[in-house]
């Protein structure tokens, strides 16, 4: 196992290190899963759910240090001291979510094209899943594949980033107390081969990153002709037209763009307004953006921390360079700081930018707001829609009914109206598809979610004569 060093976000010094798994650990690790997995589906949903609330118990045991951990690994704030509680919600959730999702598979009646047959449903669990998860938001964006994976009776096989794999560490001292989840739940460190080694050993792959490592992640599947499920990334609008609330907007659109950073896959990453109020909105917000205070000084105060993984700052401000080249202005914000190690960058709002520059094309993952003036709102959702993303878009407007007009238009999986940042009200309710590059493969989100990792097979019983095929009348009298 070769050693890889883990830098730490707000000193910028290695602080921890871990060690790279072989092809040969992954191997093994799979097999052992693999072993266990028979046992695990037998149980039932039923059996299932009870393990996880064990397991539920010990996350509980340990949220506060699962939070310091996913603090660590990401450099703090409130978003990373909520994970423990996060995870609880979600196992909770599915613990009364599961049962049900297995329930809408039953299906046992007579064939209604041709009735003498009686037609039964079973669903068996793809046996290893290989979960690849990215470094934003570590925990979260792990789980969210592995626990329905778990509930369905699959055996996981998690491959965290390097970059954050403290929280993953911490998390699994939980799950070893419970040994039942223990043998079909298990992780491998390591950088992109151990994620193409994974890939390797499952039999299908949940993947959350960027479109580049995505497409690989694609085509080694596709060379295995395993299912691949994707979350990649995004360049979410949010168009306020000129009956909008002022404040509300700049609020929405504040914490929309720069919460955690600006590292999230739905983080607001342009902005249209409407030409009437661009000046007054552009000055409120920057008003506000100016009060954003950096954690730089207690991983806990302040409102946004440092980069998680530090050369993300560069690809940030090569996308402000960019937009500023030609013609961009910077509102507030806009010189990456250096402190004691960390890379911090300042709410950066830029006016006079166009679809020509990077920061309105590509994903920036910083906390900047490019804001564009419109005529009409036909331009408004034309240039929302400009763009090969289509995870999120908000739309905030003088009412609902005018925002949800608007938001009707827009390409995007999910649509929020008269706020940003609307993912989670949608947890446990259906789940969304992905438009362009934002992702592929089924949602992760909702029922389906779980009905990723099962197969569902049919019994067919013939209860009444066996058709002759010398009178073969049984698909009707077609001849
Ligand atoms: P990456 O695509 O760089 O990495 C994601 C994971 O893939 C990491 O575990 C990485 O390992 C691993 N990996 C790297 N190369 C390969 C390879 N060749 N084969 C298999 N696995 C590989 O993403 P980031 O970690 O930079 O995460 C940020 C991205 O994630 C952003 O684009 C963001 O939008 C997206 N994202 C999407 C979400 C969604 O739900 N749509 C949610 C959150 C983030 P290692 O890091 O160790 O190199």
């Amino acid at each position: 196992m070769g050693k890889l060093e883990v830098i730490n976000p707000r000193t910028g010094r290695a602080d921890h290190a871990i060690a790279a798994a072989t092809q040969q650990d992954v191997a093994q690790k799979a097999a052992a899963l693999r072993a266990a997995q028979p046992e695990w589906e037998a149980m039932g949903v039923g059996g299932r759910c009870a393990v996880m609330a064990r397991w539920l118990n010990a996350v509980k045991a340990r949220a506060a240090d699962i939070g310091e951990a996913d603090a660590h690994d990401t450099g703090g704030c409130h978003t990373s001291y909520i994970q423990g509680f996060i995870t609880m919600g979600n196992i909770g959730g599915w613990l009364e979510d599961a049962p049900k999702a297995f329930a809408a598979l039953d299906y046992d009646a007579m064939s209604p094209s041709m009735p003498s047959v009686r037609v039964q449903s079973q669903v068996v669990a793809y046996p290893l899943v290989g979960v690849i998860s990215p470094w934003n938001a570590p925990l979260m964006l792990a789980l969210l594949d592995a626990v329905p994976a778990l509930f369905a009776g699959s055996a996981v096989l998690l491959k965290p980033s390097e970059v954050t794999p403290r929280v993953i560490e911490t998390l699994f001292e939980t799950v070893r107390e419970v040994p039942e989840l223990a043998q079909v739940f298990d992780y491998v460190m390591g950088a992109g081969d151990v994620g193409q080694a994974v890939i390797g050993e499952a039999d299908t792959i949940c993947f959350t990153g960027s479109v580049p490592t995505g497409r690989k992640v694609a085509m080694a599947c596709a060379e295995r002709l395993i299912p691949c499920h994707l979350e990649l990334g995004g360049k979410d609008p949010c168009i306020v037209t000129a009956s909008a609330d002022l404040d509300r907007a700049t609020t929405a659109v504040l914490r929309g763009a720069v919460y955690a950073t600006g590292q999230v896959c739905y983080s607001v990453e342009r902005v249209y307004v409407a030409r009437d109020i661009h000046d007054a909105f552009v000055a409120m917000l920057v008003e506000k953006a100016k009060a954003v205070r950096l954690n730089s000084d207690n991983p806990r105060g302040g409102h946004i921390g440092p980069f998680t993984h530090g050369p993300q700052a560069d690809i940030v401000a090569g996308h402000i360079e960019d937009a500023v080249a030609k013609g961009a202005k910077v509102q507030c914000g806009g010189e990456i700081e250096n402190i004691d190690g960390g890379r911090y960058l300042r709410p950066t709002v830029l006016t006079g930018v166009t679809h020509d520059m990077a920061i309105m094309q590509e994903e920036t993952f910083g906390p900047t707001i490019p804001i564009m003036a419109y005529d009409d709102v036909d331009e408004a959702v034309r240039l929302a829609n400009d763009t090969r993303f289509g995870l999120t878009a908000s739309v905030i407007a003088g009412d609902e009914e005018e925002a949800e007009g608007i938001g009707r238009r827009l390409n995007a999986g999910g649509i929020f109206l008269q706020d940003t940042f609307l993912t989670f009200a949608k947890m446990r309710t259906f789940g969304t598809d992905s438009f362009g590059w934002s992702g592929h493969g089924a949602p992760r989100i909702g029922p389906e979610s779980l009905r990723r990792f099962l197969r569902r097979k049919s019994l067919l019983t013939q209860t009444g004569d066996v058709a002759d095929i010398q009178n073969d009348h049984h698909l009707g009298d077609g001849r």
